[in-house]
């Protein structure tokens, strides 16, 4: 029998699940609301469903299934896999999300950062398959990052490494839902793209976003800003310019910090393409150190929206074969 690995992708709106080989083969998915208001184990269930329905769709024996893993909004323990509580999981107090996952599903199950397993996605599977040391940046509602130093991926003594969305960008800037100001987070999300237009739009600038919102900036959201892209506006050109610089800002030090092959953005911004990538690019370089400059390749993630689930799936595939090499 060809054992696989399910991948789940816990977020405050939607569970993600995927069936992955183990050479990192996408094989079956599912995806559903959470519902996170009816309750913890009501999300539970809807992870246990998610998990059979994808079995079905890769036409997947249960009995084939080596190992899940979680990929979970933090701060979390990722070694006991207890998730403390997250914002977007209301009610979610010290949840010890593995071990309750693992006694329902009666399988080695793990629980990961959702920025980090994201990265391990792409590192494993998508477009850092060929690299040793890569960065991932998960541009969403927030800004999550993920580091992988030669294979590994750097997590720190707490586990809390990698927050690339809490580099301070700004001194005094924006504040930041962490209590810091300046976070590159505030810039380069989705919240931080709506707040640069807001921002752009009361010093004066003129836009089709005027009308698109109907005369009220608080309805202006990120598609309506890549929608007015998409049309040729040159203000929703120059937000989109602007937040680039902002992560290009942050992503030239990283290069010089850590010397990567790569840099891969993930999320929904990303469609944006050169709009994005170009100011990216251009700041990034112009930043760093022309030897590191040179070997970055900065490009959008090669598993689209799959990254997570994938990765969720290769993490915990990783755990699981580190633990059985340790039981030998
Ligand atoms: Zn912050």
């Amino acid at each position: 029998m060809n054992l696989v690995v399910a991948g789940i992708d816990l977020g405050g709106t939607n569970v993600k699940t995927a069936i992955v080989a183990r050479n990192g083969d996408l094989l079956g998915q599912d995806s559903r609301p959470t519902h996170s208001e009816a309750g913890l184990d009501a999300v539970l269930d809807t992870m246990a469903e998610s998990l059979d329905v994808a079995l079905e769709h890769a036409n997947v024996d249960p009995s084939a299934l080596l190992a899940v893993g979680i990929g979970a909004p933090g701060p979390m323990n990722w070694r006991t896999g207890v998730v403390f509580s997250p914002p977007n999981l209301p009610g979610w107090e010290n949840v010890p999300l593995a071990e309750l996952m693992r006694k329902r599903l009666n399988v080695p199950t793990y629980v990961d950062n959702d920025a980090n397993v994201a990265c391990w996605g792409e590192f494993w599977s998508g477009a850092g398959r060929e690299v040793d040391s890569m960065v991932c940046v998960t541009l969403g509602t927030g800004v999550g990052g993920g580091i992988v130093v030669f294979g590994k991926l750097l997590r720190g003594p707490d586990g809390t490494a990698g927050e690339i969305g809490h580099m301070c960008v700004s001194r005094g800037g924006r504040q930041c839902n962490c209590g810091s100001r300046g976070c590159l987070e505030q810039y380069a999300s989705a919240t931080g793209l709506v707040h640069t237009a807001v921002e752009g739009i009361e010093s004066g600038r003129k836009t089709m976003l005027m009308d698109m919102c109907g005369g009220d900036v608080e309805r202006i959201d990120g598609k309506m800003i890549s929608d007015a892209l998409a049309k040729g506006d040159e203000f929703a050109g120059w937000v989109m310019r602007e937040t680039g610089i902002w992560l290009g800002t942050a992503i030239g030090s990283l290069v010089n910090l850590l010397n990567p092959e790569m840099v891969v953005l993930c999320g929904g911004m990303i469609a944006a393409g050169d709009a994005l990538f170009e100011p990216i690019r251009t700041t990034a370089f112009e930043q760093a150190f022309d030897v590191p400059a040179k070997r970055a390749l900065i490009v959008p993630a090669g598993l689209g929206g799959d990254s997570g689930v994938v990765g969720a799936a290769g993490c915990a595939l990783q755990r699981y074969e580190e633990e059985e090499a340790r039981r030998r």
